[in-house]
């Protein structure tokens, strides 16, 4: 049994994928071909927001737009601790301070009032509080109208960190058009993956896009020679961009799959462990499965004697990490971001995982 199967998408797609990359091969344009283009017009389709610009990866993609909003600093960026490096990599990478903001213990997501009381804290250190970036922790979207009505106060850029949650919804609205700016990853273990590093920022105003445009390729101006700011080189292959052509294709199908997968598990596992919540007229896609047990460690041994794959994101809260630990947080401490570190964990998860294994998970609690 695998934990993300890879290969029984790669056996589905079959020829469809030998095709797409022989057509690059042959074609020959690898930087910026014909399908980088094609994809993101798949992409805006998909998401409906106004641009959507593919890049090299889902870090670059938060990385681009504070640096197209001029973020560094003296400013202070809000970003959940319990998250994956990268959301706030990108933040002291661009000069600015992350502050670390608690999560909801229904949602894993950011919690509201704590980013609030980080507004607070942002003035006591002299920073000016300019961004927030919520995360799409496990596939679930954040509740961005309550982070939206706080962050407007403030003339708050929002960034919502969508490296897990493309393809889920909220409140009927898609994950792309949530944020002032959404990035994505397609780093081959996340929903919609490629075969390497790619993602995606998403925004409906213009003007930002075409400056992101401008720094994915070392800050161009009119013409290739004429850098007009500082930039990055962040292009996603024309390889990654025919394999994502294909692979969008089978997406909405593979999200309702997850999407079985998790309802059953959520109906066979209610009465033993602690299931994910989603929040009102939210659907995930479902990057992963995560429970929360009071005893982990047994449940882990349970699966362990049983050869199921079981992993823990994340062990660590960012703000207990030795890169981060100087870093202002919220209140002196992250309550749920430390419980959760110790209590969650992932099942196996994918749209290709069968009936029989999905009967073995959960045979493995009881
Ligand atoms: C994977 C991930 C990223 C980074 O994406 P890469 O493509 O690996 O750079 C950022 N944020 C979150 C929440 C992620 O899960």
């Amino acid at each position: 049994m695998q934990f993300i199967d890879l290969k029984a998408q790669r056996e589905r797609l079959g020829s469809k994928i030998d095709d797409a990359l022989l057509k690059v091969v042959n074609h020959g344009k690898y930087i910026m071909g014909p399908e980088v283009t094609e994809f993101e017009g798949m992409l805006k389709e998909f998401s409906g927001a106004k641009n959507a610009i593919s890049c090299s990866n889902g870090t670059d993609a938060i990385t681009m737009p504070l640096m197209a909003k001029g973020i560094g600093r003296g400013d202070a960026v809000f970003v959940p601790s319990f998250t994956f490096a990268a959301t706030a990599e990108v933040v002291a990478l661009a000069g600015a301070t992350p502050i670390f903001v608690d999560v909801d213990s229904k949602t894993f997501n950011l919690d509201d009032e704590s980013l609030k009381a980080g507004l607070s804290l942002a003035k006591e250190e002299g920073l000016m509080a300019k961004a927030v970036i919520p995360v799409g922790l496990f596939g679930q979207p954040a509740d961005i109208d309550a982070i939206k009505e706080i962050s407007d106060e403030e003339s708050m850029f929002i960034i919502d960190d969508a490296a897990q949650s493309f393809g889920g919804t909220y409140k009927g609205r898609k994950v792309g058009t949530l944020g002032d700016a959404t990035s994505t990853s397609f780093f081959p273990a996340k929903p919609l993956g490629c075969y390497g590093d790619g993602g995606a920022v998403f925004t409906d105003d213009d003007e930002l896009a075409d400056i992101i445009r401008s720094i994915r390729v070392h800050g161009k101006g009119d013409h290739k020679y004429d850098n007009v700011r500082i930039g990055l080189n962040a292009r996603l292959d024309t390889i990654q961009a025919a394999i994502l052509i294909e692979k969008i294709k089978i997406f909405p199908d593979e999200l309702e799959k997850r999407q079985v997968i998790a309802s059953l598990y959520n109906n066979a596992l209610r009465e033993v462990v602690g299931v994910p919540n989603l929040g009102n007229d939210v659907t995930s896609a479902w990057a992963q499965y995560t429970i929360v047990a009071e005893d982990r460690s047994a449940i882990q041994e349970k699966l362990n004697n049983a050869k199921i794959p079981n992993v823990v994101y994340y062990p660590l809260p960012l703000h207990q990490q030795t890169a981060y630990r100087h870093y202002p947080i919220v209140g002196g401490k992250l309550k749920t971001c430390e419980y959760l570190a110790q209590h969650v964990m992932s099942l196996p998860m994918h749209p290709y995982l069968s009936p029989e294994d999905q009967e073995k998970v959960i045979e493995a609690f009881l």
